[in-house]
C-alpha cells in the first residue's frame, strides 16, 4: 500500500490553518471587485497587497517562473492563466486560483464565478457542479480511505451531471512545498492512490469539462485551455486529515 505524504507537526499545522485562512479571506473580499471591465490585472494586484496586509507571502509569484500572485482563467481556460490587461466580460466564467505562505507552510485554493449572469443557466450549473465536485471530495478526505476514494467519487459524480473531469492536471499533497506527494487525480479506481493518515494535507482540486477532458497549452506556456473549446470550472480547497474528518484550511 502506498504512504506516501508527510506527517505536518502541530507547528506547521498552525501555519497552513493560518496560510489557509488569509487566502479564504483575501479571496472573498476580491469576489466583491468581480464585474465586467476589471482586468485579470487588477484583480492579481488586489490579492497580492491583501495578502501582504495580513502578513502572508503571496505563494504562486515567482514559483517555477510564474508572472503572478494568482492563476486567472477564463471561459475555455481550465488552470494556469496568467492575468494581464484583458478584461472580464458579462458572461465569463472566471477561475481564480490563488495560495499564501505563512512561515514557509503553503496554501492553495481556487474558485470559478459567473461574471453577471443568473446562475440558473447553463454556465451557472457547470460551476454549482464543479463546487460540489469538490465538496464530495472533500467528504471523503478520511484517515484509512485512498485517495482513490476521493478520485473515484469526484469523477463517477461528475460523469453522472453530464461532464467530464480533467487528466492532465491532479490535486497535490501540499505543506513545506506546494506540490508534494501524493498526487490527487479526480479519476480512478476507489482502491488507487496512497492512504490517507492523520496529519496530512492535500490539495483537493476538481476540474471539469463541459466537453472533452483533453487538454492544450497555449504559447505563452502556462495557459491550460480545453482542446475543444469548450468550458471548464475549477474549485479547490487545501484539506488536513484529522482525527475527527476532514478539516478545510482554506475557510474563513
Ligand atoms: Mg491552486
Ligand atoms: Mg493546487
Amino acid at each position: 500500500m502506498v504512504t506516501e505524504g508527510t506527517i505536518k507537526t502541530p507547528d506547521q499545522m498552525n501555519s497552513m490553518i493560518e496560510a489557509g485562512k488569509i487566502v479564504a479571506k483575501v479571496l472573498l473580499e476580491c469576489e466583491k471587485n468581480l464585474k465586467s471591465s476589471i482586468s485579470t490585472e487588477e484583480i492579481d494586484d488586489f490579492l497580492r497587497e491583501a495578502i501582504k496586509k495580513e502578513g502572508a507571502k503571496p505563494a504562486f509569484l515567482g514559483l517555477y517562473d510564474f508572472p503572478a500572485t494568482a492563476c486567472i482563467s477564463l471561459n475555455e481556460e481550465i488552470v494556469h492563466g496568467i492575468p494581464g490587461s484583458r478584461k472580464l466580460k458579462k458572461g465569463d466564467i472566471v477561475s481564480i486560483d490563488c495560495g499564501a505562505i505563512v512561515d514557509g507552510m503553503y496554501s492553495d485554493h481556487a474558485k470559478t464565478y459567473l461574471i453577471e449572469e443568473s446562475n440558473n443557466s447553463a454556465k451557472g450549473r457547470l460551476i454549482s457542479v464543479t463546487k460540489r465536485a469538490l465538496d464530495i471530495g472533500v467528504e471523503n478526505a478520511i484517515s484509512g480511505n485512498n485517495i482513490g476514494m476521493i478520485s473515484n467519487t469526484i469523477e463517477k459524480y461528475v460523469l453522472e451531471q453530464g461532464y467530464d473531469v480533467v487528466r492532465e492536471y491532479v490535486g497535490h499533497g501540499i505543506g513545506e512545498q506546494l506540490h508534494e506527494p501524493p498526487s490527487v487525480p479526480n479519476f480512478g479506481d476507489k482502491e488507487d492512490g496512497a492512504l490517507l493518515r492523520v496529519g496530512m494535507v492535500i490539495a483537493i482540486e476538481p476540474m471539469v469539462t463541459e466537453g472533452s477532458w483533453k487538454t492544450k497549452t497555449l504559447d505563452d506556456k502556462w495557459t491550460v485551455v480545453t482542446e475543444d473549446g469548450k468550458l471548464s470550472a475549477h474549485f479547490e480547497h487545501t484539506v488536513a486529515i484529522t482525527e475527527n474528518g476532514p478539516k478545510i484550511l482554506t475557510k474563513t
